[in-house]
């Protein structure tokens, strides 16, 4: 399963759940965690979710993971 199946399945529960507050709180939490999983490439260096630099400054391998929000960075797509 992908994350991105997983999210889906989340948010069709979520949505049969009412007026159920708390876990509907709980669900969208775990959506958004997930959703971060999903690599979305940079832009301009910076995350998509956050704005945060990305780029490693050392010149060295570039984060994988925003050091910031924890978003997946998809450098291979930089661009796009
Ligand atoms: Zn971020």
């Amino acid at each position: 399963m992908k994350f991105k199946d997983a999210i889906d399945i989340i948010k069709r529960l979520s949505d049969g759940l009412g007026n159920n507050g708390y876990v509907k709180l709980a669900n969208n939490l775990a959506i958004d965690a997930l959703e971060k999983q999903i690599p979305k490439s940079p832009t301009n260096d910076r995350c998509q979710a956050c704005n945060e630099d990305v780029r490693n400054w050392t010149g060295e391998e570039n984060f994988k993971y925003c050091c910031s929000c924890g978003q997946s960075i998809d450098w291979e797509s930089e661009g796009e």
